[in-house]
C-alpha cells in the first residue's frame, strides 16, 4: 500500500495465525533514526529477529509502545528488549514498562488515546494522520468486548473520539492496513449499535436466557467464536443494565475462558 511508504510505516506480521489473530499479530514501525515500534507481538524468536532487524535498519528504536497486555501483542517484549537493548517501553499497565501511558500522553511521536473495550487497559496511538488501533479496531472482521465495568460505553465513546480525528491510515493489530480510517471507525461503532438493537429486539420479544439472546443477536457467529460472542453479550447486557434498559430476568452469561487474545 502506497500510504505505508508515504508515512514511513511498516508492518512486521508474526506467524501466529488463528481465529482471533487472523493472519497473525501486526507489529508496526514508524519513522527512522530512530523508529518507534508499536507492539512487540508474540514471543516467537523468528518474528522478534525480524522486528529487531527492521528496527536496526531504520536506525534503531526510540521506544516501544504497547496497545494492550495480551500475549499476542505484548508477550514478545522481553525477547525484543534482549535484541534491542535498553529501549523505553510505554504501556498502560505492564509492570516491565518504564513509562506508564494514559490518555492524552505523548510518547515520542505517538499521541495516546485510551480505547477500553477489548481490554480495560487498551491504548491506541496516533502519529499525524496515522492511527495504530491494536485490537480496538481490526483490518477485517470484528473484535470482542471484554465485559469489564463500563467497557462497552467506554469503547463507543472512544470510537466517537477517534471518528472526529483527521486520519488517513489505519494500522490495526490484525488484518490489513486501511486507507479510510473514518469509514472503518464508523463501521465498528455502527456494528456495535446494530448488535445492541438486535439484543433489545430479542429482549422485547421475551427472550431471557443467554443462549437464546446469543442465537437471536449473534446467530451469524461461527461456533469457534461463540465464547467470545458470549463475553461481548455480557458487555452489552452490562451497558443496558447501567442505562436501566435491561428487563427483569435477562441472563448475563457466565464468562469463562473466551480466548483472551
Ligand atoms: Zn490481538
Amino acid at each position: 500500500m502506497e500510504l505505508l511508504k508515504e508515512f514511513d510505516v511498516e508492518c512486521v506480521r508474526a506467524d501466529n495465525p488463528g481465529p482471533f489473530t487472523l493472519d497473525g499479530s501486526n507489529c508496526w514501525l514508524i519513522g527512522r533514526d530512530p523508529c518507534w515500534i508499536i507492539d512487540p507481538g508474540p514471543p516467537i524468536d523468528a518474528h522478534l529477529d525480524r522486528l529487531a532487524g527492521e528496527a536496526k535498519v531504520r536506525g534503531g528504536a526510540g521506544g516501544i509502545a504497547i496497545t494492550h497486555d495480551h500475549a499476542d501483542h505484548s508477550g514478545g517484549l522481553e525477547g525484543l528488549l534482549a535484541r534491542l537493548g535498553d529501549v523505553p517501553v510505554g504501556a498502560a499497565e505492564i509492570e516491565v514498562a518504564g513509562v506508564t501511558l494514559t490518555d492524552g500522553d505523548q510518547f515520542g511521536p505517538l499521541s495516546v488515546y485510551a480505547t477500553p473495550g477489548h481490554a480495560p487497559d487498551h491504548l491506541a496511538f496516533v502519529s499525524g494522520p496515522v492511527i495504530f488501533t491494536g485490537d480496538a479496531v481490526l483490518g477485517r472482521g470484528s473484535v470482542y468486548i471484554s465485559p469489564d465495568p463500563g467497557a462497552l460505553a467506554g469503547y463507543l465513546a472512544a470510537l466517537d473520539r477517534l471518528i472526529a480525528l483527521d486520519l488517513k491510515l489505519l494500522c490495526p493489530g490484525h488484518g490489513p492496513a486501511l486507507d479510510d480510517p473514518r469509514a472503518r471507525l464508523i463501521e465498528y461503532r455502527d456494528h456495535r449499535l446494530e448488535r445492541e438493537r438486535m439484543l433489545l429486539e430479542a429482549l422485547e420479544s421475551g427472550l431471557r436466557s443467554s443462549d437464546e439472546l446469543l442465537d437471536a443477536a449473534w446467530g451469524d457467529v461461527p461456533p469457534i467464536l461463540r465464547p467470545a460472542a458470549e463475553a461481548t453479550l455480557a458487555a452489552h447486557i452490562d451497558k443496558l443494565a447501567d442505562e436501566g434498559l435491561l428487563p427483569e430476568g435477562a441472563q448475563r452469561p457466565a464468562i469463562g475462558d473466551y480466548g483472551g487474545l
